[in-house]
């Protein structure tokens, strides 16, 4: 790197003593140059959360415009998961599936540069996600993940032409100093998507940080993984510079020997706004890193805007035909609602409980009522106050609520799949009065009897047999006793789950 220096600081001195008389206005090159990073991470809704009060692309679309008015080197990047879930994948638009088109359009309109594949992005099929690169305006780049076709794992491909495994971006400043920064891109193996390979992140990682940190001035490592594995990976290699991770959806910081680890909260509540100062002579390499939280301090950029609400007015005409206004508050305050994956797949929260009581009023006459973790797709805390469109995106498949009599041995057959299901979408939140003692299952303090029949409130899902280890639970099982008709009525809240919870949560 010294020696590199030599010719153009021989050049610069051997030009200032020759033009020393005539004054110079333009800065001469000092070897100093600022470079700042937006970093987002875990995005699935394009426009603000919380009653309005947080995230929204058009906000980060500010939030990079004003970075960039300060520094023209000003770059944005997305670690991961943006395309899915949303409550978008499932309405369409001109006779497709949006499936994360509303994400891309904000994404490109807030002036995103570097993107990686978080493991959401592989919940969409195949031909939904090339359309998304296709549609992307910004960078990809992916070291580890790969598409299957047939029998070859090849890169993924943008209109031809495939990711590279490295990107370098190469930024000048105003005095003319340079400096060549070079990202990796790491995903989790966590998607089991047929049409996607992985290799493993820590061989991937090493290999191209090897091929590429000669001619760079710093490598920066966008992954999305596990906390502790970018600790993993810091540790791995101390020379990386950076870490910008996603796949946890709260805020993360750590500095790793010199790797600092970055991780904004989900949906742009934060951002972290990452300033690297390279000076190119002695090779120092500083960087300051700061969360943001991207609230009602920061205006929203009336050209992303304009894409959100485009995007958003789709959305609500979609509900409003199913009789949903999404922008009415239906819970007012109380505790945040905890709708993390982590947790609902394991154990209850303040909301399945609520889910779960606003499935008891919607149909009082039920024993007991089931619902499966996995129709909660929000992976995330809701805050006060709740709109109808925060129920909405919560269980963004909705579903009505059915009304069945079975025997008491399918009942416990159900439950006793459920505790093996725990951490799958086929864990069951069912109705507190049901407990679990070393004797058997136990509804209001007396024992399920096998030959019983009880009338159960149950998700329509449910009852197709479709979830995980539950294919037996359909209307042709012989321990069904009978089908009670669907309800198709909108102002019956059994119609739709998320109606029940709408009514319930309003009190009505
Ligand atoms: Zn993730």
């Amino acid at each position: 790197m010294k020696r590199l220096l030599c010719l153009p600081v021989a050049i610069g001195l051997l030009f200032f003593t020759s033009c020393n008389t005539a004054k110079q206005t333009a800065a001469k090159e000092n070897g100093k140059i600022d470079i700042t990073i937006v970093q987002i991470n875990d995005v699935y809704e394009i426009a603000p959360l919380d009653g309005g009060k947080a995230g929204g692309m058009a906000r980060v679309a500010t939030v990079k415009k004003i970075q960039q008015s300060k520094n023209a080197n000003t770059i944005m990047v997305m670690a991961g998961d943006f395309l899915s879930p949303s409550v978008y994948n499932s309405l369409k638009f001109e006779g497709n599936r949006i499936r994360g088109k509303q994400m891309v359009d904000a994404m490109n309109n807030a002036g995103v540069d570097i993107a990686v594949f978080g493991n959401h992005e592989f919940d969409i099929p195949e031909a939904d996600v090339q359309s998304r690169i296709n549609e992307s305006a910004f960078q990809w780049v992916s070291s580890n993940t790969f598409q299957k076709k047939g029998n070859d794992i090849v890169p993924f491909v943008k209109n031809g032409v495939p990711f590279p495994e490295t990107y370098i971006r190469t930024f000048t400043d105003a005095d003319g100093t340079t400096a060549r920064i070079g990202f990796i891109g790491l995903t989790l193996p966590f998607n089991k998507a047929a049409y996607v390979s992985y290799t493993d992140v820590f061989t991937a990682a090493q290999k191209y940080y090897d091929q590429i940190k000669d001619s760079c001035d710093a490598v920066i490592a966008v992954t999305h993984q596990a906390m502790d594995d970018d600790i993993k990976l810091a540790r791995q290699i101390p020379g990386l510079a950076l870490v910008i991770g996603g796949h946890e959806h709260e805020r993360h910081y750590a500095k790793i020997g010199n790797v600092y680890i970055t991780k904004a909260d989900a949906n742009a509540k934060s951002a972290y706004i990452i300033k690297l100062n390279l000076n190119k002579t002695n090779k120092e390499l500083k960087l300051k890193a700061d969360i943001l939280d991207v609230n009602e301090n920061i205006a929203l950029d009336s050209t992303t805007n304009v894409v959100v609400k485009k995007w958003t007015d789709i959305a609500n005409s979609s509900y409003a035909s199913l009789g949903f206004d999404a922008t009415k508050v239906c819970m007012q305050s109380g505790e945040p609602l905890d709708g993390r994956e982590a947790y609902i797949r394991t154990q209850q929260t303040n909301f399945t409980k609520l889910i779960v009581a606003a499935m008891e009023k919607a149909s009082p006459t039920a024993d007991v009522c089931i619902i499966n973790s996995g129709s909660i797709r929000v992976d995330d805390i809701l805050q006060m106050p709740v709109t109808q469109y925060d129920v909405i995106r919560s269980l963004p498949f909705g579903g009505s609520i059915m009304e069945v009599d079975m025997k008491g041995s399918l009942l416990i057959k159900i439950l006793n799949t459920a505790k093996k299901n725990v951490g799958s979408g086929g864990f069951l939140q069912y109705s507190a009065a049901l407990s679990n003692d070393n004797n058997g299952w136990v509804l209001k303090n007396i024992p399920v009897d096998a030959g019983k029949t009880y009338k159960i409130a149950i998700t329509d899902f449910l009852m197709t047999g479709g979830e995980a280890n539950l294919d037996f639970l359909t209307k042709d099982n012989p321990d069904m006793v009978k089908v009670y008709p669907v309800f198709t009525d909108l102002n019956d809240s059994r119609s739709d789950v998320r109606r029940a919870i709408i009514r319930y949560m309003e009190g009505k």
